[in-house]
This record gives C-alpha cells, sequence and structure tokens, in this order.
C-alpha cells in the first residue's frame, strides 16, 4: 500500500465539518513554503463539498505564478491562477471548484492575522465566487516543525479544525 495517498481528516465539531486532504498534498504545499522561505507563499485548493455539504474534499493545490510576497505578506495576481481554475471546472463537469485559501506564515503564528480574515470574508461574500464555506490553512514550516491550520469562514467567523 502506497500511504502517500492516504488522506488526512481534519474535523470541525461545532459545526460537524470535515476536511479530506491526500498526505501527498500537504507535502506538496510543504515543499512550496519552504521553497520560498523566509517570505510567506500560497495558493488555492481545489475539490468538493460533500452532497451533505458535510466534507470538504481537496484534490488539487494550485499556486500562482505571479505574486507579491514578503515576510509577512503574500499577495497572488488572482487572473494567474483563474485560468487553471477554469480549466479543472470544465475538466471535471463542473465538480472540481475553488474551495479556499492556503498561506504561509514562515515564522509564525499558525493563527490568521486581522487581513487574513478580511481576505477570506470577502471571498466568502463575492457574488462571482461560489463558495458558500471558505477555506483558509495557515501553514507554519519553520526547519523541522510543520504545522497546518485549516479553518472555515462560516457566518462572520473563522472555525477552527483539528487532525482527526
Ligand atoms: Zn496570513
Amino acid at each position: 500500500m502506497n500511504s502517500i495517498y492516504k488522506p488526512i481528516s481534519y474535523i470541525q465539531e461545532e459545526l460537524d465539518l470535515r476536511i479530506l486532504i491526500p498526505d501527498r498534498l500537504i507535502e506538496k504545499m510543504r515543499k512550496m513554503v519552504t521553497k520560498h522561505f523566509p517570505n510567506e507563499f500560497g495558493g488555492i485548493f481545489v475539490g468538493y463539498y460533500s452532497d451533505n455539504k458535510k466534507e470538504a474534499k481537496i484534490e488539487d493545490v494550485l499556486w500562482p505564478n505571479q505574486f507579491i510576497n514578503s515576510p509577512q505578506t503574500f499577495i497572488r495576481v488572482p487572473n494567474d491562477i483563474n485560468a487553471a481554475l477554469k480549466r479543472m471546472y470544465n475538466e471535471s463537469n463542473g465538480r472540481l471548484i475553488y474551495l479556499g485559501e492556503w498561506h504561509s506564515h514562515p515564522l509564525g503564528p499558525d493563527s490568521f492575522s486581522i487581513l487574513d480574515f478580511e481576505a477570506i470574508k470577502s471571498i466568502a461574500q463575492d457574488k462571482k465566487i461560489k463558495i458558500d464555506l471558505p477555506l483558509l490553512c495557515i501553514c507554519f514550516c519553520h526547519r523541522e516543525k510543520n504545522n497546518f491550520r485549516f479553518y472555515v469562514y462560516h457566518e462572520n467567523q473563522l472555525f477552527n479544525f483539528e487532525k482527526e
């Protein structure tokens, strides 16, 4: 059995939500944020919600070619990822959609900033982005320490997931 494809499961008990992500994608994110250390780096999640909206299944992670970053900022050029997202949407007959954002906080903390909160809030409120429960992942990867903290935006709050 190839353990690389085993999904990791995160749970948010209050909202009864679960995130499933293959550990090869966690590894992909870890590699990218380590490569850009000590600057921030990130991208988006692609996947789908189960029919009952209780499980977010992440199928891929994308990152932009064009971005502005520093140890405390990461701004991606939106159009850069949109073409890839559109292609995945079409090729999967509308199954694969945008699920949320991920970026690193190279020197911590693994909690979100006020700016992160405002950014995910505006995504949730954007009528063009059809996502009810956008995810946010803060990646803290420094030396041998790795921590991926997942949040979901719901009713003006970010709810924190625990690894199952
Ligand atoms: Zn941040």
